[in-house]
C-alpha cells in the first residue's frame, strides 16, 4: 500500500512540474499535453514515467537529446516520499488526502516563489477551496480556532509586511490559508518556525557568500517548510514545548 502511495506521489509530482513550469507564464496546466521544451515533440506515456524515465533516458529528450534539469525527477521524488510519509503518519484518511494536496501545493508555491519571487493568487485560492471543502467536515468540532488561525496568520503578516517591507502579498495570503488549515495554535507554530528557518538559512547564505544582506530572499519556502514541519511533527514538538514551559 505504501509503495502504491509513493508511486501515486511520483505521478502527481510529475504534474507538479507542469504546474511549476506553466502557471507563472499563464498557460493551462491541462492542455496541451507535455512536450519537450527544446524540440516541441509531444511526450508520450513512456517519456512521462516519473523519476525512473529520467534515468532510463539519462535526463535527455528521446527525440532531440536535449537534456532536462535534474529539478524534474527531484520534485517527483520529493512528492513521492512526502506522500509515503503522510500515509505512514495519517493512514488512509481524509487528513492524508487534505495534507497530501496541501503538501503538493506547498512544493509548487515554494519553487515558483524561488524562481519568480511571487506566489500566484490562484494557488492560494486553490488551497482555500480545498481546505473549506474538506474542513467543513474535518474541522466540524472546532470551526472557531480555524477562523482565528486565518485571522492571526493574515493580519500578523500584513502588519509585518507594512512595517518591514520584506513580505510580499503572496506570503500574507499564504499565511491566511495555512491559519485556516492549522487553526490558531498551528499557525503560531508555523509563524515561529518560519522565522527560525528563515534566520538560519539566511545566515548560511550570507556566511557562504551565496547572498548578501541586500538580496531579496523569498519567504514562501520558509513558510512551506514550517508548514510541513507542523504536519509531520507539530503535535510532538508542541507537547515537548508545553512539557518544558508549562
Ligand atoms: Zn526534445
Amino acid at each position: 500500500m505504501i509503495i502504491f502511495v509513493f508511486i501515486l506521489g511520483l505521478f502527481i509530482g510529475s504534474f507538479l512540474n507542469v504546474c511549476i513550469y506553466r502557471i507563472p507564464v499563464g498557460k493551462s496546466v491541462v492542455f496541451p499535453p507535455s512536450s519537450c521544451a527544446s524540440c516541441g515533440h509531444q511526450l508520450n506515456y513512456i517519456d512521462m514515467i516519473p523519476f525512473i524515465g529520467y534515468f532510463i533516458f539519462r535526463g535527455r529528450c528521446r527525440y532531440c537529446k536535449a537534456s532536462y534539469s535534474i529539478q524534474y525527477p527531484l520534485i517527483e521524488l520529493l512528492n513521492g516520499l512526502l506522500y509515503a510519509l503522510l500515509f505512514y503518519k495519517y493512514g488512509l484518511s481524509l487528513y492524508m488526502l487534505l495534507y497530501g494536496i496541501i503538501t503538493s501545493l506547498l512544493i509548487v508555491i515554494s519553487i515558483i516563489d524561488l524562481k519568480t519571487q511571487t506566489i500566484p493568487d490562484g494557488l492560494n485560492l486553490f488551497g482555500v477551496i480545498i481546505i473549506v471543502f474538506l474542513g467543513i467536515y474535518l474541522f466540524r468540532d472546532n470551526y472557531l480556532t480555524h477562523l482565528f488561525g486565518f485571522l492571526f496568520g493574515f493580519v500578523l503578516f500584513l502588519l509585518i509586511a507594512m512595517i518591514t517591507n520584506a513580505m510580499g502579498g503572496g506570503d500574507i495570503k499564504l499565511m491566511g490559508v495555512l491559519g485556516l488549515l492549522f487553526g490558531l495554535t498551528g499557525i503560531i507554530f508555523v509563524t515561529m518556525m518560519s522565522f527560525i528557518y528563515g534566520a538560519i538559512i539566511s545566515i548560511i547564505l550570507i556566511a557562504t557568500k551565496k547572498a548578501t544582506r541586500k538580496d531579496y530572499i523569498p519567504f514562501g519556502p520558509f513558510i512551506a517548510i514550517a508548514a510541513l514541519t507542523y504536519i509531520f511533527y507539530g503535535n510532538e514538538l508542541l507537547s515537548i514545548y508545553f512539557n518544558i514551559f508549562l
